[in-house]
């Protein structure tokens, strides 16, 4: 991170909406974790994982290493290795926690965070205790930081429609718990949106909210296929959104909210300057957009210095900062008397 954030975007009561659990583990935190688990992982359930790998105590510096990589299969490499490295109720509990304590020391007030159930699946984790980690982080970090969380079942579209079903399955299981919505990300190029529309119904049938990755590393299609076949309420990334006038006119007309996500589309390399984000263009269309970090710590970004990229690259003034915190409390999936008693702390 360059600037520090400004005291006025640190004051503004502001919501995350899209933030993955995996990607807010710090370098000390998974060093910490590396000592944790300092055996390798079986390998027959774990076809993917580096078993030599998985069972390495890591420094911090290793950590910095891990998560300098300039492309998105550097990324994924990075993602595999937090992931192989969270194994116990208490592992889930820890990020939680610390998560939300970095959360609230920039303003922010509610979260809505995506947890990667699709990889649990895929491991062959048990889901039932984790998830009682990460609630047992949340109560306790509800408590002691004065913010509120939700979380977002997220499947892997590498995996297939079947295993996402899964997901939502299970998002719908734990509907009463906390679990507000489910999404779908991973690789774009690997599951177009129209094999997921089995996954979507379900979940919106049985009261959930949805949210899909769409249009980060492919064209347009992705994205109005998210919108026609999977009628998803938001969009993530919706970085080709750029490329078609008409596609980005309808979004303006139905206020789509988009969650951007500006230093981890540059980090990917998706869109390779800082400069050329279409923040700024979207935000002129008249779109509703937010501002998010995606995997803040294997971005090296924070929610604040996202807004202040967004003046400093962009030159949004203080008065457009202001509006796009209100959009992220708009475009949250809190009840509305909970968003206009955030809305009137503006
Ligand atoms: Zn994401």
């Amino acid at each position: 991170m360059t600037t520090q954030p400004s005291s006025f975007i640190l004051s503004l009561p502001k919501a995350e909406l899209h933030l993955h659990l995996e990607g807010t583990v710090d370098p000390a935190t998974l060093s910490e974790l590396s000592r944790r688990h300092c055996t390798p992982l079986a390998a027959d359930n774990n076809r993917y994982t580096n078993v030599e790998d998985s069972g390495r105590v890591l420094s911090e510096d290793d950590v910095r290493a891990l998560y300098s990589y300039t492309d998105f299969v550097g990324f994924l490499m990075a993602f595999k290795a937090v992931t192989e490295r969270l194994r116990t109720p208490e592992d889930y509990e820890l990020i939680t926690y610390r998560m939300m304590q970095k959360l609230a020391a920039q303003g922010v007030v509610h979260a809505e965070v995506f947890v990667s159930v699709g990889v649990l699946f895929w491991r062959g984790h048990p889901i039932d205790p984790l998830f009682e980690g990460m609630e047992a982080g949340r109560l306790r970090g509800e408590r002691d930081f004065g913010m509120t969380l939700y979380w977002i079942f997220d499947a892997v579209r590498n995996f297939g429609a079947e295993e996402a079903l899964k997901v939502a399955k299970k998002a719908v299981e734990y509907r009463e718990r906390n679990v507000i919505g489910f999404g779908i990300g991973g690789d774009e190029r690997r599951g177009a949106p129209e094999e997921f529309r089995d996954a979507y119904r379900y979940a919106r049938e049985h009261g959930l909210r949805t949210s899909c990755h769409a249009g980060e590393t492919t064209g347009p299609e992705s994205i109005s296929g998210a919108l026609d076949a999977l009628h998803t309420e938001r969009l993530g990334h919706a970085l080709s959104l750029q490329q078609s006038p008409e596609l980005l006119q309808r979004v303006v007309r139905e206020q789509v909210p988009l969650e951007l996500c500006i230093a981890s589309n540059q980090r990917t390399g998706c869109c390779p300057r800082i400069e050329d984000h279409p923040v700024r263009k979207y935000f002129d269309a008249g779109a509703m957009i937010t501002l998010n970090t995606d995997d803040p710590e294997m971005f090296q970004t924070s929610l604040a210095h996202e807004y202040q990229l967004a003046q400093d690259v962009h030159g949004f003034s203080e008065g457009e900062l202001r509006q796009l915190a209100m959009n992220s409390i708009r475009a949250s999936w809190l009840p509305d008397e909970r968003k206009s008693e955030l809305l009137k702390r503006y």
